[in-house]
């Protein structure tokens, strides 16, 4: 089997970014199509690059993210910019039939971006913190209590697999192209980019 496989990335206003993805028996997470499909995964998210990639944004309505933080993306951003954003390193690991639990009142506000939505951000208040249970790879039963950023790439992840985008939970007013946001906003505290675009009354 080819070891470099790079899938097409599909972009929003294709039906499967919107359906409810189909949940993985331990027979299906053991095939090799799931394997091959997880390493394949693996591949298109470090080519894009992001930090996360769903099984429907590669035309698959499975119940199944590749996630992974290389701590090299991070490596020139200035350390108040991965401070506020409380943005560590995360391995590559995958998950299969999550079920999330947030930490409600803890919502966070960050510009973030989407692969099936390419050239845009907006910022999108997320929980904080995050419970998810799911499987591994393996099939392997797992608990994963996250915070800051990681919290945040699970939620967008898992939001994929139920047919939900970011643009379903933005602060409409903060939408915009990369062009401008690489130009105005991207090194700017969070609180000075709502003062200059004023979201909250
Ligand atoms: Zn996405």
């Amino acid at each position: 089997m080819c070891a470099f496989m790079r899938l097409k990335i599909v972009q929003a206003g294709e039906a499967v970014l919107r359906q409810s993805a189909k949940p993985l028996s331990m027979a299906d997470i053991q095939s090799q199509r799931i394997q091959d499909l997880i390493e394949f995964m693996r591949e298109t998210m470090h080519d894009a690059p992001g930090v996360g990639l769903a099984a429907p944004q590669v035309g698959q309505s499975l119940q199944l993210a590749v996630i992974e933080d290389k701590p090299e993306y991070t490596k020139d951003s200035p350390s108040n910019f991965l401070k506020e954003r409380e943005r560590r390193p995360v391995a590559f690991h995958a998950i299969i039939n999550p079920k999330i639990s947030l930490d409600e009142g803890s919502d966070v506000e960050f510009f973030e971006g989407c692969l099936s939505l390419q050239g845009f951000t907006a910022v999108v208040p997320r929980a904080r913190k995050v419970t998810v249970e799911c499987l591994d790879h393996k099939g392997e039963p797992r608990i994963i209590q996250a915070s800051g950023w990681y919290a945040r790439i699970l939620q967008h992840e898992i939001d994929h697999l139920h047919g939900a985008l970011y643009i379903d939970r933005m602060i409409t007013r903060t939408f915009m192209g990369m062009e401008n946001f690489n130009r105005y906003w991207k090194d700017k505290p969070m609180a000075e980019v709502e003062k200059s675009i004023r979201w909250k009354r």
